[in-house]
């Protein structure tokens, strides 16, 4: 118990709030609070889930010093107001804030490491947009001080100190620094800032030569600035510790915040292999290791349709190439967007008189905005609803609104005040970068409906047909995307966008396959028709009528009828992977042909004592109840690193992913272990299933043979082990002397493989288990079962991506297991192809370069 306040994220999308953990996380890299994610659904979908929120904030609790949870739209505000009747936490406060998800948590991170008091840190939390809002309406912030100060900007005596210019103002200190560190003002440096002021009476504001300051006493407001290598800043503190602040910010500023000052790559000119200018590879890349720069992607062999524009692997973004988002291909005319909601012009200013009626109609035209986003929200589904109820709240904002009508008590007409005013503070977001920065389209979708409402140009939106289409827009906005109907919309299409933007995550909501960033797709379209992979990103306009005939073939997915098998008869049980009993129902329900893992850890997350035998029984036996004499594969306990255990003692590890989880738990609660089983076992006997054990992230041969030992005193005959260290796909014939089967966790051997921590946003494109060497050697593991016929299931995310699936199936995946709604696509794309095609895939992506060659040559074999 470290005493400090736990902080716990409730949020629709599991990467976007990775990210922005990640982004938290940077600021205090030494010793950062407790952060606890309760983002997506249980099965790895979009949504909010109060049970797991519950079980975040017991986890957050157990730091001692009270819990801040923040939460992103609509239902994560209601699925946590419900967790908190289900949360475990004695005494400890529990406090739900409205501060932004980003900003907020940046804040409250920072601020809980310094071990303040839940009321600061929600306080700093809250106030974290302040800042920025100041800015945008380019007033002089002092949000909450209120202590009538002198102004920061004062003149005075200067003196010069370690390169930076001070002056000592009227009250309190002046100085100016440059930023000298290579990357600017970034998330680091913002950190050490916000470190310095930590704890000290003093007041701080920062201000670009000509601007007026703006308080800073959270990272956000830093970070908002976007101040970049080169550039000066004035620095003013005032308090009792107003100089002792300044001076170490002066000796920060001058370090540069101990990073390399010298020009970044890129400025060096011809010969820099970031200007294009040459071929030689950077030796130090960005994190985006197939980028084509090093790597095209190949074509499909043989493709004679139509113009392919572009096609890239999902995912890494390599520069200007469209990236798959929401997998499906499917071909169909071409619907375009309407075009952007034209600018206003700026136009003689207002006359004094009717200032007050210009601000009146703004807020008649934004009052009807909302009013229709909430119409239309009524409409959607649930996940359609919140992101229009985020829209009609943008509509509504009065920072917004007062940004607006400051603009027009300067003279601005109301469109123009509306378009400027709007359009600053979606430019802050996109100056913030990454994740945040595909917010900014929220604002500008609500921006254009308000212009448009005033200017009674036609509302942006769909297009009003009733036949099917596949529509290309230049930037889908949120609202649009929310109502789409997935029956007439048979794919999207867009210019802009990334893989976390609300196209994106709505797309997959809807299964409507999508393809974000492809340049030139709608404001130079080259065709009528498109075929559209949002799996690979490939475009085809005007497809050949035989390969959309081909498509047609197969854009209906029949609902899976129980047995998966190849064309050839090949027979691939299709399974479902489970947490809880209602998984499993609806697992039986999709016809799966039984359970290939069920994770009982997340029967018991945020349970602070071990549960009771009695209580396991009664958890294993609602997921057994639904397979009646069908396979169940239990896996035991996955505690440790990103899924703790209260009642597993871990202890403090720097690195949780390499340390003491799964069943290297057994090695310091062995009896944990074996009441497990035994309860395994008592249930197993209670129902008809088919019930197998394994164990999670086994390394070596005598773990599994201990494994084994115990879970056969018990009873349970079917034992079998997980591959998720590369070891263990290595040794994997040994293994298969002590057990009766493997079964590949592909997220965890792709993390280990690829030694990238499958929890950071940033390293997504190396955790992406199309790696050719994460699939050389599950084919090493396939090989080894085959020798001695015994069974390789697959239960990571890889067995879900239908086409990933059947290169597992030509690796010698003997069962694939996967999230109930996966089912049917993968069902379709075996039964479309055969055993030798899938071998042949394998083959392919194992020797393929990188993942977008092994996508490309995967894709050109199986379609
Ligand atoms: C895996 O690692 O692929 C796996 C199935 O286990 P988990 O995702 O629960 O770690
Ligand atoms: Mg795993």
């Amino acid at each position: 118990m470290t005493n400090r306040v736990g902080i716990v994220v409730v949020s629709h999308s599991a990467p976007l709030a990775e990210a922005a953990v990640a982004l938290a996380l940077e600021m205090t890299p030494s010793d950062p609070p407790r952060v606890v994610l309760a983002a997506g659904t249980a099965d790895g979908g979009t949504g909010t889930d109060a049970m797991r929120v519950a079980e975040a904030i017991g986890e957050a609790a157990a730091e001692g010093g009270g819990v801040l949870v923040l939460m992103d739209l609509g239902s994560a505000v209601l699925s946590a107001e419900m967790a908190l009747e289900f949360a475990d936490v004695g005494e400890t406060p529990v406090r739900l804030t409205s501060a932004p998800i980003v900003e907020g948590l940046l804040a409250a991170v920072v601020t809980a490491a310094s071990g303040a008091s839940l009321d600061d840190v929600e306080a700093e939390a809250r106030g974290a947009l302040a800042a920025k809002s100041s800015h945008l309406v380019e007033e002089d912030a002092d949000p909450g001080s209120g202590s009538g100060s002198a102004p920061a900007d004062g003149a005075g005596e200067t003196e010069t100190s370690a390169g930076a210019e001070e002056t000592r103002a009227e009250v309190g200190v002046e100085a100016e620094v440059e930023v000298l560190n290579r990357d600017g003002l970034h998330a680091r440096p913002a950190a050490l800032v916000i470190g310095a002021l930590a704890g000290r009476d003093a007041v701080l504001r920062v201000a670009r030569p000509g601007s007026d300051p703006v308080r800073v006493s959270g990272p956000t407001a830093l970070l908002a600035l976007g101040v970049g290598q080169g550039e000066t800043l004035r620095l003013t503190a005032e308090g009792a510790d107003a100089r002792a602040l300044l001076d170490e910010l002066v000796a920060l500023f001058a370090d540069g915040f101990g990073e390399p000052t010298d020009p970044a790559p890129g400025d060096a000119g011809i010969g820099d292999p970031g200007s294009g200018g040459a071929a030689t590879p950077d030796p130090a890349p960005p994190a985006a290791p197939d980028a084509p720069a090093t790597a095209a992607p190949p074509q499909p062999a043989g493709r004679t349709d139509g113009r392919t524009t572009s096609r890239t692997a999902g995912g890494s973004a390599p520069g200007g190439a469209p990236i798959g988002v929401s997998a499906g291909r499917v071909a169909g005319r071409v619907v375009l967007m309407p075009g952007p909601v034209a600018e206003p012009p700026e136009g003689p200013a207002i006359a004094d008189a009717d200032r007050e009626r210009e601000a009146a109609r703004v807020a008649e035209a934004a009052d009807a905005v909302a009013a229709a986003l909430r119409k239309r929200a009524e409409r959607a589904g649930e996940e359609g609803r919140a992101i229009l109820e985020a829209g009609a709240a943008i509509a509504a904002d009065e920072d917004l609104r007062e940004a607006a009508r400051e603009r027009i008590r300067s003279g601005s007409p109301a469109a123009r005040a509306v378009w400027d005013a709007f359009g600053a503070a979606a430019e802050a977001l996109r100056a913030v970068g990454g994740r945040t920065a595909e917010r900014a389209a929220d604002i500008s979708d609500v921006r254009a409906r308000i212009v448009a409402a005033l200017t009674g140009q036609q509302q942006p939106g769909l297009p009003d047909t009733d036949d099917p289409y596949v529509l290309v827009a230049h930037d889908l906005a949120p609202a649009d995307t929310a109502v789409l109907d997935p029956e007439l919309c048979l794919a999207l299409v867009t210019e802009e966008g990334g893989p976390t933007s609300h196209t994106a995550i709505l797309a997959r909501g809807h299964g409507i396959p999508a393809v974000v960033a492809a340049r030139g797709a709608w404001s130079d379209p080259q065709g009528d028709t498109l075929l559209v992979d949002g799996s690979t990103g490939e475009l085809v306009w005007d497809p050949s009528p035989e390969l959309t005939a081909s498509l047609a073939e197969r854009a209906e997915i029949a609902p899976f009828d129980g047995e998966g098998r190849t064309s050839d008869g090949h027979r691939v049980p299709l399974l479902a992977n489970v947490g809880k009993a209602a998984d499993a129902e609806e697992g039986a329900r999709a016809n799966a042909e039984g359970v290939g893992l069920f994770r009982t850890e997340f029967c018991f997350l945020g349970r602070t004592e071990e549960p009771s035998v009695d209580e396991q029984i009664a958890a294993y036996r609602g997921v057994f109840a639904a397979f009646p004499g069908k396979r169940v594969v239990v896996r035991t306990l996955d505690a440790g690193s990103d899924k703790p255990l209260a009642f597993v003692p871990t202890g403090e590890e720097e690195n949780p992913a390499l340390g003491v989880r799964g069943l290297r738990t057994s090695w310091i609660v062995p009896e944990l272990l074996d009441r497990q089983l035994e309860a395994i076992a008592a249930a197993a006997a209670q129902e008809r299933a088919e019930v197998a054990v394994m164990a999670p992230m086994v390394a070596t041969v005598a773990e599994a043979a201990d494994f084994a030992e115990r879970a056969r005193a018990r009873g349970l005959e079917r034992v079998g082990v997980m591959i998720e260290t590369p070891s263990a796909a290595l040794l994997a014939d040994r293994l298969f002397e002590v057990i009766d089967f493997v079964s590949l966790g592909t997220n965890d051997l792709t993390q280990y493989t690829m030694a990238a921590d499958r929890l950071l946003g940033s390293l997504a494109a190396l955790g992406d288990p199309w790696q050719p060497a994460v699939i050389e050697l599950i084919a090493r593991a396939g090989a080894a079962g085959a020798a001695v016929g015994g069974s390789v299931g697959v239960c990571g995310e890889a067995a879900a991506d239908p086409l990933l699936a059947a290169v597992l199936v030509g690796a010698g995946a003997t069962s694939l297991s996967m999230s109930a709604r996966a089912i049917p696509a993968v069902a379709a794309q075996l039964r479309a192809v055969s055993l030798e095609q899938c071998r042949e895939a394998a083959s392919a992506v194992i020797e393929a370069r990188d993942t977008g060659a092994a996508r490309a040559a995967a894709s050109a074999i199986l379609r």
